[in-house]
């Protein structure tokens, strides 16, 4: 049972990808802290889902449709969280992701990768793969910050985007997803810096190692066993097991709440189970 944080009852969320495995609990946290949550989703049905069921809870939530790498369908959805809920003053940017068309079949590349059609190797990769991923990540999450913190440069207020453990220390096969998510703590920090004076945080989240649908096929063999990466990782991971969408919840909270973290700006937390502390020796 996570506790009150006071200082963000009645106060307006949005969070960017709030359908998705993670940031739907985020949203449902903050709902259940007496924020007014709205739900961005390229999906607004999936949203709805979410919205619904904050509502059962007598929280306030709204889905609406917006995608993050469209300027115009984000203003449009800036337009009805204000007319609908009041200025927005937390700003989730949860949407992000890889794509299968960014990933090397290898850990390490073994001679003769190269001329083997069975392999696609770092060399077979289309530019179209690293495209998507670095605009979904790093535009996903430029656009709706450029949209939403305008008025917080009036009121205050508070960004938070989503890095990963393969910011600091890429992951094999994803080099696309390690440099966007690197460029996203990079981008945070010189948010910080930038908007220090107008009153407006901006830190990040890295989660470390969760079970989730864009990953599972990394992940889970055919039959639903651990694949030889995920054991790697549950090895790497001193506390032995995946996260949990919840473990990510108290952090989420104490850099949104003003009066747990005022002072902290431009920094990226990691929830991983001692992942990035360990040196595997
Ligand atoms: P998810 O795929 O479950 O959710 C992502 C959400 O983003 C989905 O709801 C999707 O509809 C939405 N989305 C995608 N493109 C969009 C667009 N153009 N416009 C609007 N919405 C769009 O992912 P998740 O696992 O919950 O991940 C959330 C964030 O956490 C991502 O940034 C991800 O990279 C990051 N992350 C995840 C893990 C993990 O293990 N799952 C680890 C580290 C970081």
């Amino acid at each position: 049972m996570l506790p009150e944080y006071k200082s963000l009852k009645g106060k307006v969320a949005v969070v960017t990808g709030g359908s998705g495995v993670l940031c739907r609990e985020m949203a449902k946290t903050l709902a259940a802290q007496g924020m007014k949550v709205a739900i961005l989703n390229r999906n607004v049905e999936s949203g709805q889902e979410i919205a619904d069921d904050i509502k059962s809870g007598d929280g306030t939530a709204i889905a609406v449709s917006c995608d993050v790498l469209d300027k115009e369908s984000v203003k449009a959805a800036y337009d009805t969280v204000k007319r609908e809920l009041g200025d927005c003053s937390l700003l989730i940017n949860g949407a992000g992701g890889n794509h299968p068309d960014a990933i090397t079949d290898k850990e390490i590349y073994e001679a003769g990768d190269i001329s083997d059609e069975a392999v696609k190797s770092f060399f077979d990769l289309e530019s179209g793969g690293f495209d998507h991923v670095f605009r979904l990540n790093i535009m996903g999450t430029l656009i709706p910050t450029q949209i939403f913190a305008k008025e917080m440069t009036e009121t205050g207020g508070t960004v938070i985007n989503i890095s990963s453990m393969s910011a600091p220390s890429p992951m094999t096969k994803v080099p696309a997803y390690s440099a966007a998510k690197s460029g996203i703590e990079n981008l945070t920090k010189w948010l910080a810096v930038h908007f220090a004076e107008a009153g407006i945080r901006v830190n990040a989240i890295a989660p470390g190692f969760f079970l989730t649908e864009q990953n599972r096929n990394l992940l889970l063999n055919k039959d639903g066993s651990y694949s030889e990466r995920a054991g790697k990782i549950i090895n790497h991971t001193p506390q032995r097991r995946f996260g949990e969408p919840e473990d990510l919840l108290g952090t989420l909270l104490f850099l949104s709440d003003d009066s747990m973290s005022k002072f902290i700006t431009g920094i990226t937390i990691p929830v991983d189970g001692g992942f990035m502390a360990y040196s595997g020796v």
